[in-house]
Order: structure tokens, then C-alpha cells, then sequence
């Protein structure tokens, strides 16, 4: 295949994450935010991984500029970035349906808000943030282009890199020893090995 058919692709991958992701960021607008702690550096976080993973990707996709960056990967490489892309939006999709209203952008908690515990998140405490890594390994994978790849990855391991810890705080701060004993059963982004719930 050529460098236009997995540009194609790839819109393809971003339009559908976007149509899976609207229903939900549209219902969660409506719901009442009992806390915030969203500060400027979590949105300019928000702001960096979405340049990563949608504007970067989008000006590869409609421009020549990025072209020069081409690692030249095989097609096997490519293909299975195709699927890793995909099945992490499956997951995405899945993911999203466990935590309900529960789920913001934000750092925020919402009125009743509730501790998911089952799902994937019987498991892992970040199953979402794992699907955006599949993500951005299969945005590498499948652009083979070394800097809409890295600066993806880039961008999102800086957003978990401060958010995974503030978020925990939040949550250990509104839901105390329920969380503290949940954390101590579940992998942050992978499950534990050898320890069952
Ligand atoms: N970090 C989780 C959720 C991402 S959405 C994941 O990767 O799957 C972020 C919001 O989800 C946070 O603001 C928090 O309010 C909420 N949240 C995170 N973990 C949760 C859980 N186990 N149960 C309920 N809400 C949770």
C-alpha cells in the first residue's frame, strides 16, 4: 500500500475515535461537577495530547510537510498499527460504557459520583489511558513517520505522567480506604501479575 492509502486510513481511525468519543463528551456536559481540580497546566496537557493525537496527525494527513520524517516501515508494521489503532478504539468504546457518567476529561468527579471497580477496571485502574497508549504505538506503527509517532507518544506520556498521579489524589481523597484497598488489587496500566482481586 502506498503513503496516501494509510493517510486514508488513519482519517478514517481519527474520525471514527471521534464519533465513538461525541455521544459521551455530550452527556457529560450536562452532568452536574461536584469537584474540579482541573488546573491550567492539566488543560494545556489536554491541550498538548490533543495536538499529538489529532492536529499533528491531520496536518500529515492533508500536507507533504511531515513526509521527510518517514522511517519507510514495512507493511506488516503498518497493518498491525491498523489493528492495534483499532482494537484500542474498540476498547476505548467499551471502556467508556463501564465508567458511565462517571467518566470527564477533566479532573473532575461528579454528583454521585461512584467507584467503578468492575469491567476493565476490576483489573486496571487507567484502562483508558492504556487504550490511548495502543493508540499511539499504532499512530507510530502505522504512519512510520518518526515525528507524528514520537510526538504523539511524547505528548500523551507527559499528560500521564502528571495526570495518573493528580487523579489518584482525587480519588483517594473523595472515595479514602475504598480506593486505597482498590489500588492495592489493581495495576495502574497493566494488570497485576499474580495477584487476583
Ligand atoms: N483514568 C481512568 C479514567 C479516565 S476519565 C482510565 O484511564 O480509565 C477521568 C475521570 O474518570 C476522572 O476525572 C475521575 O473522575 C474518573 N475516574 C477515574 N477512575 C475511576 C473509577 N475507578 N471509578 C469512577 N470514576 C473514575
Amino acid at each position: 500500500m502506498n503513503d496516501s492509502t494509510y493517510k486514508m486510513i488513519l482519517l478514517f481511525l481519527l474520525i471514527l475515535f471521534m464519533v465513538i468519543r461525541a455521544p459521551f463528551i455530550y452527556s457529560r456536559a450536562r452532568t452536574e461537577k461536584k469537584v474540579n481540580k482541573t488546573t491550567l497546566i492539566d488543560r494545556t496537557l489536554i491541550l498538548l495530547f490533543t495536538l499529538g493525537m489529532a492536529v499533528v496527525p491531520l496536518i500529515y494527513i492533508i500536507t507533504p510537510f511531515f513526509d521527510t520524517c518517514s522511517l519507510g516501515w514495512p507493511d506488516v508494521l503498518r497493518i498491525s498499527g491498523i489493528f492495534l489503532y483499532l482494537f484500542s478504539l474498540f476498547c476505548i468504546f467499551f471502556i467508556h460504557l463501564a465508567l458511565g457518567k462517571n467518566w470527564s476529561m477533566q479532573l473532575a468527579l461528579c454528583e454521585e459520583h461512584k467507584l467503578i471497580t468492575t469491567g476493565p477496571y476490576r483489573y486496571i485502574r487507567h484502562p483508558m489511558y492504556t487504550a490511548f497508549c495502543g493508540m499511539m504505538v499504532g499512530q507510530l506503527f502505522l504512519t512510520s513517520n518518526w515525528f507524528v509517532g514520537c510526538f504523539g507518544l511524547a505528548t500523551l506520556l507527559l499528560f500521564l505522567g502528571i495526570r495518573i498521579p493528580k487523579e489518584e489524589r482525587m480519588m483517594a481523597e473523595q472515595f479514602g480506604d475504598e480506593y486505597r484497598v482498590y489500588s492495592s488489587q489493581t495495576g495502574m496500566l497493566f494488570p497485576r501479575i499474580g495477584k487476583k482481586k
